[in-house]
């Protein structure tokens, strides 16, 4: 996590000027950037974790690495919120305003994908990058009637006469740029002549007839039945038509193009555990928002990605020559014996349990999926010490030393002034404190602080 924020805070910064004004650079040098940040993230050893799920937020078993593309894709989309803020005057926009209002100005962004692509080689590299950025996050609905409203009828591949996409100058001009606009408030097709008069366009039947002949027989249904949609946009429009900074709203958009969750390590931390999963979601989350100390969120980041060291694991990758339990010598030495069915950990569960119902009052359900995992029951502060317990019995086996009841109290009431100093600046809010407080609270009791 630190070597994270160093990217962030230190490399990212120097690509932002050049990554915002100029156009994208090419795949393999955006591939370069990602590969020395990587390189650095893991001391030039091969990577342990897949990097679509390093890029990824907590919830989704990410540790948020910054995404190149991602990066680079959402910084131009900054300028979109400048060309639409009328407000924003500057000499570049009138460079392109001709060509941009010629082809539809900010409907532009509303075309159906095919033609935001036909549309982008009108424009220099620069915005023709923008326009298919933009276009990854773009897709078009036809099952439902207010996706058919809402796509354009101009340059449409699903709509063509004779073969061919339509693009006509005085309809752009005349407003007529989506099939919403084709229809009256009751959802029909215009006539002709009502047509004519509410765009003041002088079109013959033949033309007008056409173009209603294109329209798939099936959409027409789906929208003659339905209410008229009058407000054409989407929610990346409106966001950035609302919102002057848009880069993170964008950054999450295209990272979820590109990440992935580790869904390998999960199916395989089922088998083990014997159960079904659905909560991961809060799983991954667990370790960050149970404590701000990163040697503790990255031990449980460790856990669930099947990275911590244990003896199976280095005996697989031939750094041990035995995977026998550290601590009992008798069985392999996975990462559920070794937090739980070791018996010498076992005991050590009971104690505290014992302990737990002796000043709390509260009964400790010791199994495997709340001691590995954590569970969704608990309160923080239970799963803040199942951690920090399990932090206890991994030192423990790497100091090859005995574990104690006494032992755990210790290195507990250690982290505990450790955190509280850290965070000794929020704790000065009352809100932080109480939090601070309650997170303690049941483990304060059993250590006696
Ligand atoms: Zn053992």
């Amino acid at each position: 996590m630190g070597k994270i924020t160093v990217i962030k805070s230190l490399a990212l910064p120097i690509l932002i000027q050049s990554l915002t004004v100029l156009p994208n650079p090419p795949d393999d040098k955006i591939k370069e950037i990602q590969n020395i940040f990587f390189s650095f993230l893991w001391s030039g050893k091969p990577d342990k974790i897949k990097r679509k799920v390093m890029i990824g937020l907590f919830e989704n078993g990410g540790l948020k690495m910054p995404d190149i593309r991602s990066f680079c894709y959402s910084l131009k989309m900054t300028w979109i919120n400048k060309l639409l803020d009328p407000l924003s005057i500057s000499p570049w926009k009138t460079l392109l305003i001709d060509q941009y209002n010629r082809l539809g100005a900010d409907k532009i962004w509303l075309m159906t994908p095919d033609g935001i692509q036909e549309i982008s080689s009108n424009f220099n590299n620069f915005w023709k990058d923008i326009l298919l950025n933009w276009n990854i996050l773009n897709t078009v609905t036809n099952d439902t009637a207010e996706g058919i409203m809402k796509q354009s009828i101009l340059l449409n591949k699903s709509l063509k006469i004779n073969n061919k996409t339509i693009f006509y100058q005085r309809w752009v001009e005349s407003g007529v740029f989506f099939i919403g606009d084709l229809l009256d408030k009751n959802s029909n097709f215009f006539t002709l002549k009502e047509f004519c008069e509410k765009y003041n366009l002088n079109i013959n039947f033949l033309e007008y007839h056409s173009l209603l002949h294109m329209i798939p027989k099936d959409w027409k249904n789906l929208i003659t039945t339905s209410e008229k949609f009058t407000h054409i946009s989407n929610d990346k429009f409106e966001f950035i038509t609302n919102n002057k900074k848009s880069c993170q709203f964008f950054y999450r958009k295209f990272l979820s193009m590109y990440t992935e969750r580790p869904t390998k390590q999960e199916d395989k931390m089922c088998e083990e555990l014997g159960t079904h999963i659905e909560n991961w979601d809060f799983i991954y989350s667990l370790p960050f928002c149970c404590t701000k100390n990163n040697k503790f969120s990255m031990f449980q980041f460790k856990i669930l990605h099947r990275t911590l060291a244990t003896n199976a694991l280095l005996q697989k990758y031939g750094l041990k020559e035995t995977n026998l339990c550290s601590f009992c010598n008798e069985t392999k030495e996975t990462i559920i014996h070794l937090f739980l069915e070791c018996n010498l950990v076992r005991n050590l569960w009971l104690e505290i349990a014992a302990l737990f119902q002796v000043e709390n009052n509260l009964t400790l359900i010791l199994n495997v999926e709340n001691i590995v995992l954590g569970s969704e029951s608990w309160d923080i502060s239970l799963n803040l010490f199942t951690i920090l317990v399990k932090y206890y019995i991994y030192t423990c086996r790497f100091n090859t030393s005995l574990l104690t009841l006494t032992g755990v109290i210790a290195m507990i009431k250690n982290s505990y002034q450790i955190e509280k100093i850290s965070t000794s600046f929020y704790r000065s809010h009352i809100r932080a404190r109480e939090k601070f407080d309650c997170k303690w609270e049941l483990i304060k009791n059993i250590v006696h602080m």
